[in-house]
């Protein structure tokens, strides 16, 4: 088998998707996608590992829906997602792959949507249900999903979902699908957790990787600079006047400094909104509409946003606090750079946060520069270049 698909046709996909992926802009698969379509198609477990911004939701969505078998009113393909923002994300961009597909029902739940919604929908027997875990469990218990005719069930974000808990739920999931259902995990790292749900509930998973290096590594440039305190607000604004920014992402570590942020950037002007774990959920869509439409420019966030989360074309991320885990630093910035776009890191530390961001740069193999801002508030290189030159440069 090759992995040097460069079109789609190659993957003898169907015209619906064809169609769907041309209308998406779409012009050929990503690595993962070439590599994963194939084997899923041929009803194969798959193991694969690959950094954000891969293309990972069509590498399952595309197979997905090309062996469904749309004259079956059961469900037939589970996705389990950590986020409900996740499974929004996910649920779109499947909906957008069977926009000529109307056979297709395509279904979402997760925890904080009122579950009177998700039952009405949920009537309309889908084939496909994207879920978070503890919600899925709820339906399975109250009747009504039932996986007993799943054919393929899909983790995505399998390392973080477990992380954060969620292995019993996944492993009642899994124990509710026939025991030759097809299993694809998707994880940013193989972690022990991952390998002991491969272990217990994948055949002979094919193993893909993705390299974090070479063309698919997301083009970013990534800075620190010494900032700490108040003075990291006005940076923030310095920086992003001098480089001319429109679609940032600052990620606070606290509730509180998001909120305190966020409320200073709007006085001064930009136009700024925020997402963390108390806003509640309708909200939180809200604003993550508004940000993807563009209708302000500066997102200020806990990590809550952090993983997943796919808004194009954001131009920076800005570490207004190193995040506490080295994977964080990657997660976060990999909301920049996606789908070969390039893209900014900003990261302010103090200086007892060197020895942390050397750390970082060790554990995430990458290029952190140092910058500083000369009086003109320009950012600079220890050299006295310009930002705004090297950016040009490369
Ligand atoms: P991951 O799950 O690996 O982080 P996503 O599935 O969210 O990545 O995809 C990242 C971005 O790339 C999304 O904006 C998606 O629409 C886009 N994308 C996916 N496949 C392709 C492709 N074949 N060509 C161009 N862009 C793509
Ligand atoms: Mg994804």
């Amino acid at each position: 088998m090759t992995d040097s698909v460069s079109s789609f046709e190659e993957l003898n996909l169907s015209p619906e998707i064809i169609k769907a992926l041309g209308k998406m802009g779409f012009s050929s698969p990503t690595p993962i996608q070439s590599k994963t379509i194939p084997i899923m198609l041929g009803g194969g477990d798959v193991i694969a590992k690959a950094p954000t911004g891969t293309g990972k939701t069509c590498a399952f969505g595309i197979p997905i829906i090309e062996c469904l078998d749309p004259g079956i009113t059961d469900i037939q393909a589970v996705i389990v997602c950590p986020t409900r923002e996740l499974c929004i994300q996910i649920g779109d961009e499947l909906r957008a792959l069977v926009k000529y597909r109307p056979d297709i029902r395509i279904v979402t739940v997760y925890g904080g949507q009122p579950i009177n919604r998700q039952l009405t929908a949920l009537k309309r027997k889908p084939q496909i249900v994207v879920a978070t875990p503890g919600r899925l469990i709820d339906h399975m218990n109250r009747g009504s999903i039932w996986l007993g005719n799943v054919y393929t069930a899909v983790l995505d974000e399998a390392d973080e979902m477990l992380k954060m808990g969620f292995i019993r739920d996944v492993r009642k999931i899994l124990n509710a699908t026939p025991a030759d259902t097809q299993v694809v995990m998707f994880s940013a790292t193989f972690s022990r957790e991952v390998m002991d749900v491969a272990w217990e509930y994948q055949h002979n998973a094919v193993e893909v990787t993705v390299a974090a290096e070479g063309e698919n590594r997301p083009k970013i440039a990534q800075f620190s600079l010494l900032s700490s305190g108040e003075r990291r607000f006005k940076d923030t604004l310095t920086i992003i006047k001098a480089l001319d920014l429109h679609r940032v992402i600052v990620f606070c570590n606290m509730k509180s400094t998001v909120r305190r942020l966020t409320e200073r950037l709007k006085r001064a002007g930009c136009s700024t909104d925020c997402l963390h774990g108390d806003i509640p959920q309708v909200q939180r869509n809200r604003v993550m509409d508004g940000f993807r439409e563009g209708r302000f420019e500066v997102l200020v966030a806990t990590d809550v946003a952090a993983r997943g989360i796919d808004v194009d074309d954001v131009e920076a991320v800005f570490n207004y606090d190193l995040p506490d885990e080295n994977e964080y630093y990657l997660h976060r910035i990999g909301r920049t750079g996606r789908a070969k776009r390039r893209g900014l890191a900003f990261s302010f530390i103090t200086p007892d946060d060197r020895y942390r961001m050397r750390d970082i740069i060790k554990y995430t193999c990458s290029d952190i520069k140092e910058i500083g801002l000369n009086e003109d508030g320009q950012p600079v290189l220890k050299s006295g270049e310009r930002l705004t030159e090297l950016l040009r440069k490369d």
